[in-house]
């Protein structure tokens, strides 16, 4: 699955919130994506970009029916979306909606 420019960011800062340890050098690395773009890594973060971060940001779709791969941060891929809903991964089970 190719990723939108869109879709990119919003995967990198998915891992930047919720994956990666602000801690780790791979945080640097996409924070200098997100403000500079793949094109202002040095060989050596392109390098780790292309192994590391890049395999991290499509995940499968939750629906057990499904194999469609979707936006990392994302429960569902466009379809099951559409289906489901975005956020049904947030809903707890049993709570009343009003
Ligand atoms: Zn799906």
């Amino acid at each position: 699955m190719e990723l939108s420019e869109n879709q990119n960011k919003e995967a990198l800062n998915h891992l930047l919130d919720c994956v990666i340890n602000p801690e780790d050098k791979v945080s640097g690395i996409i924070r200098q994506i997100i403000g500079q773009g793949v094109d202002s890594l040095s060989k050596n973060q392109k390098h780790h970009y292309d192994n590391t971060i890049k395999p991290s940001l499509v995940e499968k779709c939750s629906s057990t029916s499904c194999n469609q791969p979707t936006v990392a941060g994302r429960a569902h891929c466009g379809a099951c979306a559409l289906e489901y809903g975005t956020d049904s991964e947030h809903i707890t089970d049993g709570e009343t909606v009003a």
